[in-house]
């Protein structure tokens, strides 16, 4: 992997009592140049950062050191706990829409390979704590984009994914009320979002063919299959 010190000024250190957690992808909205000069820009209002930028050939930048804070999520929520920046690792990729343009291949290649590196090196990202900005702000984010390829990912041993066979209607179906199931998984409650909001952003990350928010049995069958893979961690 090619990878090119880029520093950004916009970082702080870790509370002394997190381990770091959380892996959170991103795409950028922008062109590398303009992403990088906003995530290095000490003078902005509202600064913020990331600890990695990776281009579209795969080029990839570091900004920040994963032992301090980059402000890359803002207001967030997964598994219980918020403000997610604190125990977070950012990685934000070069894509100007992630509903419309596809990931270039050698650029997926070098995530997986940086995402190998950064799971090894923090253990406590277990494969649910892999989320794309959209599944910790539901609503808010739309990052990294219907046309991420979690599949693959997920394929090489990063984050999760629903088995062959889950999204079969006669697959084991989830019980009970979603919104509960949606938030022993990881997702955030409704509060400030609706529920169609939140099973918008699951069907994002999980069913990208229709994000519709509408929890129809295919939609409570991939997330009973995930469920069950977490098993007792949740
Ligand atoms: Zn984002």
């Amino acid at each position: 992997m090619n990878v090119v010190d880029w520093p950004s000024p916009n970082h702080a250190p870790r509370p002394a009592d997190a381990a770091v957690d959380v892996l959170a992808l991103h795409y950028t909205e922008l062109p590398l140049k303009e992403s990088l000069d906003i995530l290095c820009d000490g003078a902005r209002e509202h600064r913020v950062s990331a600890h990695y930028v990776l281009a579209e050939d795969g080029l990839l930048h570091r900004l920040v050191p994963e032992d301090r804070v980059a402000w890359h999520v803002g207001r967030s929520h997964w598994r219980g706990r918020e403000a997610l920046n604190a125990t977070s690792i950012g990685v934000e990729i070069v894509n100007l829409h992630g509903d419309r343009h596809d990931y270039p291949r050698a650029q997926i290649a070098a995530l997986i390979e940086l995402c190998h590196d950064i799971l090894a090196r923090h253990p406590a990202i277990v494969p649910r704590n892999v989320v794309g900005h959209s599944d910790i702000a539901p609503k808010r984010r739309i990052d990294p984009g219907l046309r991420f390829p979690w599949a693959r990912l997920a394929l090489s041993g990063i984050g999760l994914w629903p088995r062959p066979g889950a999204a079969r209607l006669d697959a084991a179906s989830l019980e009970g009320d979603v919104q509960a199931a949606l938030e022993r998984f990881g997702y955030p409650p409704a509060v400030g979002v609706t529920t169609a909001d939140i099973v918008a952003s699951f069907q994002r990350r999980f069913r990208p063919s229709r994000v519709d928010g509408i929890a129809d049995p295919q939609t409570r069958a991939l997330l009973a299959d995930l469920l069950d893979q977490v098993g007792s961690e949740a």
